[in-house]
C-alpha cells in the first residue's frame, strides 16, 4: 500500500498481515532525526520506508513499541543505528525471540534476522530538538511504550488500541487497572491523531470510546457472573 501522509511530518506505512489485519509502521520526520515506529515483518516491511526516505540524509532512530514479533523483525536493517525500547522489552525479546520466530515463521516479509534494541530506558525519553517524547505505557503488554510528536500532535500507541474497527480495546496482557492508567496518561497528551499497530488512525475520541467499551464489557460480566465476591 502507498504511504499515507497524516500530517506535515508524519507518514503511515501499512501492509496486510494475513487476511484480517493491517500492520502499520509510523514515521516522524523531525528536524534533526527521523523516527521509525516499529519495524514490522522484515525487509519487505522496511523497503517502502527506505524508498520514501531516499535522499534524506538524517539518521533514523528506530523505536520498538513492544517486543511482539510483528513489530521488530525489520530491526536488523538498522543495526548500526539507534534502536530504542523499554528495558523490559529488551529482556522479553532476549527470552522469547527464537520461539516467536519459530511459531510465526510463515509471516516473514522478505528477510529477517535477530536484532535487539541497543538503547533502553524506564519511564521516558525526550528529544527536545525534535519535539518527540517516548514514554512507558503498559497495557496490551507489560513492556509497551508510546511515542508523541508534539509538533504535529500525533500519538503512536503501539498495540494499546485494538486491532480492528469492531475491536477497539486490545488484548490486555497486563490487567485492566494497568490499562486504565495508561489511558489516563494518554489523556494528558494533546493529540489529534492516534496511530496504532494494526487499526486505522483514530481521533482523540478513541480514549473515551475505549473507556465506554471497557465499561460495557464490565457490565456484561456483572450481569452474567454477579459482582466479584458475591457468591
Ligand atoms: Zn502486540
Amino acid at each position: 500500500m502507498k504511504p499515507v501522509e497524516l500530517s506535515e511530518r508524519n507518514t503511515l506505512f501499512t501492509e496486510k498481515m494475513g487476511e484480517f489485519y493491517d500492520l502499520n509502521l509510523g514515521l516522524i520526520r523531525g528536524a534533526r532525526r527521523n523516527y521509525l515506529i516499529d519495524t514490522g515483518l522484515g525487509s519487505g516491511s522496511i523497503a517502502p520506508v527506505t524508498e520514501y526516505l531516499r535522499g534524506d540524509g538524517k539518521p533514523v532512530v528506530v523505536i520498538n513499541t513492544h517486543c511482539h514479533w510483528d513489530h521488530v523483525w525489520g530491526n536488523f536493517l538498522f543495526e548500526g543505528g539507534t534502536i530504542i525500547s523499554h528495558r523490559r522489552c529488551y529482556e522479553l525479546m532476549e527470552e522469547h525471540w527464537d520461539e516467536m520466530a519459530e511459531e510465526n515463521k510463515t509471516a516473514v516479509d522478505g528477510e529477517m534476522r535477530k536484532c535487539f534494541p541497543n538503547l533502553t530506558f524506564e519511564g521516558g525519553l525526550y528529544f527536545p530538538d525534535d519535539g518527540v517524547r517516548i514514554f512507558f505505557t503498559p497495557g496490551h503488554s507489560e513492556d509497551g511504550i508510546s511515542v508523541y510528536d508534539g509538533v504535529d500532535k500525533v500519538l503512536y500507541a503501539g498495540d494499546n488500541i485494538g486491532d480492528t474497527a469492531e475491536e477497539i480495546v486490545p488484548y490486555i496482557d497486563t490487567d485492566i487497572e494497568t490499562f486504565r492508567r495508561t489511558i489516563e496518561i494518554y489523556k494528558t497528551y494533546d493529540f489529534n491523531i492516534c496511530v496504532s499497530g494494526h487499526n486505522k488512525p483514530q481521533g482523540r475520541d478513541i480514549l473515551s470510546r475505549m473507556e465506554n467499551a471497557l465499561e460495557e464489557s464490565w457490565k456484561k460480566q456483572i450481569a452474567q457472573f454477579g459482582m466479584p465476591g458475591e457468591n
